[in-house]
């Protein structure tokens, strides 16, 4: 199979972050939380505008892809041991989880990791569903909530940064 276009790599990552519990609109909660502190006209559209920013990314595209298709293996149980059991258990002492979404929060710079380290921390909204829903040993979303949390500190710091611009 060929590469994907951007479009195309873009629409099966939102499929699959859909797919798995995720919205859009879950996400921008997120993010209108983190922001709305600091920019007063804040509006949902921003924040869904800002996910759509972070989206276009394909560096978090790739995140994205390779995070869900383990979570999905591993609730199969379709992984090796001992990974099988590190990822579905999703056991605290594993981190890459962490590890791959910096990828994703890398796009913008500290702002974004600082975003991260709250999120992760606090879990608010679909994040801490998510984080829930995962005990169930027949579900798997040791990446997912990670993803989700990223994905949202991103598009926190893409409307910081935009902001401050448009002060200027
Ligand atoms: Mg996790």
């Amino acid at each position: 199979m060929t590469i994907k276009s951007n479009k195309k790599m873009k629409d099966i990552a939102k499929n699959l972050l859909i797919e798995r519990g995720a919205t859009i609109e879950e996400i921008a909660n997120i993010v209108f939380e983190l922001q709305k502190k600091y920019i007063p006209s804040l509006t949902m559209v921003d924040c869904t505008d800002a996910i759509e920013r972070v989206l276009d990314k394909r560096e978090v595209q790739n995140a994205v892809l390779t995070g869900i298709e383990l979570d999905k293996l591993a609730e199969e149980n379709k992984l090796s041991e001992p990974l099988e059991t590190l990822i579905n258990s999703d056991n605290p002492l594993y981190g890459i989880d962490e590890i791959l979404v910096l990828s994703i929060v890398n796009v913008y710079g500290s702002i974004g990791f600082t975003n991260f380290g709250y999120v992760d921390k606090l879990k608010p909204g679909i994040i801490g569903t998510l984080d829930e829903a995962g005990k169930d040993p027949n579900k798997c979303n040791t990446f997912l909530d990670d993803i989700v949390g990223a994905i949202a500190a991103a598009a926190a710091s893409s409307i910081a940064h935009n902001f401050e611009e448009d002060e200027e």
